[in-house]
């Protein structure tokens, strides 16, 4: 597939430091099977992911957007046709979580592994496929991971408090199911495993960085899994709304430099003000 890259070049000057995994779609035609479970009890939608999360579809975007300015947030939904749902929709993330009811639901299943990665700073960019296998389990739903990206302040919240930051690691299954899991990151004690990793962070916009060693995102992800379980969207254009969130309820801890360094490279806070919820009821696991 060809891209204009000139053109990216000129897209989504905001957009989340992205690291990309080295996949691409065609690698989730993979041995294991994708079993038809759903994650509630009526039927996720069927996402178009054909946009800059999935970059083995990805194609020039008409518009661009910012997370300030004229082209901010509230803008969004008219600044292109394909982003209509960004302003209309009912579905939107992100969300203050509140009021969640107690659910027996699924373990999440983390089945992530160490795996080659490239980072990017702005999202945009074409990758080798590869086969790299970290997946996560829910119930009987199998989702492959496809990439991971860190916003900081934290576009969720919880009753109220933001965190420092939040990791978006996002995966699809093979009928096209988009699962994100977000993890909220306070500062602490530094993630010695990230310390190499961020050795690699990009400062430079629209350069790709090739990390030497393989990264496991388990790193990522703290030791109790309990979440909150909802149907959102996408927190950037075309902001797709069917979007199978999972966000853990615990936080991961960074230190003061870890965060400051990340926070360096971006222009601006990458977070998108919170959404309503319109009635949605907010799941917790128990
Ligand atoms: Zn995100």
């Amino acid at each position: 597939m060809r891209i204009n890259r000139n053109k990216l070049r000129n897209l989504v000057p905001f957009l989340p430091l992205a690291l990309f995994l080295c996949s691409g779609c065609d690698s989730a035609k993979s041995t294991h099977p994708i079993e038809s479970g759903m994650l509630e009890t009526r039927a996720l939608p069927h996402v178009n992911s054909d946009h800059h999360y999935f970059h083995e579809k990805e194609r020039p975007h008409s518009a661009q957007w910012s997370y300030d300015g004229e082209n901010g947030p509230q803008s969004w939904g008219s600044l292109a046709p394909e982003y209509a749902l960004a302003g209309s929709g009912r579905r939107q993330s992100p969300i203050d979580i509140h009021d969640t009811l107690p659910v027996n639901l699924p373990l999440l299943n983390f089945q992530y592994q160490p795996a080659k990665i490239a980072l990017v700073y702005n999202g945009h960019t074409i990758q080798e496929t590869e086969e790299h296998g970290s997946w996560l389990r829910v119930g009987s739903a199998l989702f492959e991971l496809k990439q991971f990206h860190f916003h900081s302040p934290s576009e969720h919240t919880l009753d109220g408090q933001q965190f420092e930051m939040e990791v978006h690691l996002v995966h699809r299954s093979e009928s096209g199911q988009i699962a994100v899991v977000g993890v909220f990151v306070t500062e602490g004690r530094a993630n010695s495993a990230l310390d190499e990793l961020w050795n690699y962070l990009p400062t430079e916009k629209n350069k790709r960085s090739e990390y030497d060693s393989t990264f496991d995102a388990t790193c990522l992800l703290p030791e109790d899994h309990n979440y909150v379980s909802y149907s959102g969207s996408l927190t950037t254009p075309p902001c797709t709304e069917g979007i199978q969130w999972f966000v853990l309820t615990t936080p991961i801890e960074l230190s003061r430099n870890q965060i400051s360094k990340f926070r360096q490279i971006l222009s601006s806070d990458n977070n998108r003000p919170i959404q309503n919820l319109y009635g949605r009821q907010l799941q917790r696991s128990k």
